[in-house]
């Protein structure tokens, strides 16, 4: 055996895990792929001050966090929040005041995020460390977990009695070769779960003089029309350059293809459904909007037409569906196990041009408690 545990990702849920390993005196060993450790967290230091491009905020009550911060002796600071908010509607009219700085009471890191998984990389014994190291397969054999590794220099294997995943479930569904075979429930449900933020970029703007601060506005801001779709205070703690950053919406390219990404995942979870079922495999939406989506889009993904209580949709009935297995848009998982026993999220939707109702997730659903969808039509109707 080479090591006890393996770590697969070295972000920092694989750091703080390695230094808790350390601690109880285990040996492991930590493979990340990229150049640098942290993952999606990164500062970028300019004029003796650092910007975070990934995660910046954390919050009280993140006892953990809190420990970290402490372990590693670094310094914290509130989220400047004070003054006024500002929205900017679809039609590019901005109003002031018009809500509170959502991010009031948050903390930050002094010198910027990354100090938690530099200070934590720096802890750490340099040979239990691999960087450009890519775990591509995992194989468990009779008393090991085989983890095949490639890096610049080529191809390795290493032998552990335990591996654990660090990665975004779905990165690690996508990228990692499981022998033997991960069952499909399992693989479903990685590729389900939605990496936090994975959409999300931040643009930093620095500036000799905070005007909005004199201003008396906090810089907190929301748009509707976008490109930067939330705006928050991005200075240091103390003195300049000070800061302003906004999390970058889609471009009009991307809002006309949420449709088309909506349609797509509809697509993926009619495929996942057995073949001898998906005859009697109804799509479900609850709004016309949707419904209209999977009718015009679907045909070149092999979807039949949608179903839906909506409008024009209700009139046109249940088909000949029994209800038994339904792909539904337009409710939540909460909301769907009122009607079903079984429900299972397959993709989530995330958009920041959608309408709330739309960013509900894509949900498979079986085992109806309201007998045949036939009998239940009637409850459906709605005209709103
Ligand atoms: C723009 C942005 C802003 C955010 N803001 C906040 C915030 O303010 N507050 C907050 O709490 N959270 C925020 N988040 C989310 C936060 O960054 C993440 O939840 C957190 O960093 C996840 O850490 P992790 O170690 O679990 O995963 P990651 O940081 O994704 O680390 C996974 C690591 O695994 C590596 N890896 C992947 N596959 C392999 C493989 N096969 N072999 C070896 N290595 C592999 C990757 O290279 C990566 O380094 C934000 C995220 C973004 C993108």
């Amino acid at each position: 055996m080479d090591t006890d545990i393996i770590i697969i990702g070295g972000g920092l849920s694989g750091l703080a895990l390695a230094d808790r390993l350390q601690q109880l005196g285990l040996d492991f060993v930590l493979l990340e792929a990229r150049e640098r450790f942290g993952g999606r967290v990164l500062s970028k230091e300019i004029d003796g001050a650092a910007f975070d491009l990934g995660p910046a905020w954390f919050w009280p009550g993140q006892p953990r966090m809190a420990a970290l911060v402490d372990v590693l002796r670094l310094n914290i600071f509130e989220q400047f929040s004070d003054g006024d908010i500002v929205s900017e509607d679809r039609l590019g009219q901005v109003r002031r005041g018009m809500g509170f700085a959502s991010m009031t009471g948050s903390y930050r890191v002094q010198g910027g995020l990354e100090r938690l998984t530099i200070g934590l990389a720096a802890r750490l014994p340099t040979a239990s460390l691999k960087l450009n190291s890519a775990a591509i397969a995992l194989t468990r054999d009779e008393d090991a977990v085989v983890v095949q590794i490639k890096s610049p220099s080529g191809s390795r294997v290493i032998r552990s009695s335990r591996a654990v995943l660090a990665v975004p479930p779905r990165i690690a569904d996508a990228t990692i070769e499981f022998a033997p075979a991960l069952p499909q429930k399992v693989r479903n449900t990685l590729a389900a779960i939605p990496t936090w933020m994975a959409g999300q970029a931040k643009i930093v703007a620095l500036y000799e003089r905070p005007y909005w601060r004199e201003g008396g506005l906090s810089g907190d801001a929301m748009s509707h029309l976008g490109p930067l779709t939330e705006i928050h205070d991005a200075s240091p703690h103390k003195g300049g350059p000070f800061a302003l950053f906004g999390f970058v919406g889609a471009p009009p390219g991307v809002r006309k293809r949420y449709r088309q990404e909506m349609v797509q995942a509809v697509a993926e979870a009619y495929a996942s459904v057995p073949a001898g079922e998906r005859a009697d495999t109804a799509i479900f939406a609850n709004d016309f909007a949707a419904a209209g989506a999977i009718d015009i889009i679907g045909p070149k993904y092999g979807l039949p037409k949608a179903i839906g209580g909506h409008q024009s949709y209700w009139l046109w009935g249940p088909r000949n569906y029994s209800g038994q297995t339904m792909i539904v848009l337009g409710d939540t998982e909460k909301g769907a196990r009122e009607w079903f026993d079984e429900v299972t999220v397959v993709e989530e939707l995330h958009h920041p041009y959608a309408a709330p109702w739309e960013n509900n997730p894509v949900l498979l659903c079986r085992k109806p408690k309201f007998g045949s969808l036939r009998d239940v039509w009637p409850k459906l109707k709605h005209w709103d």
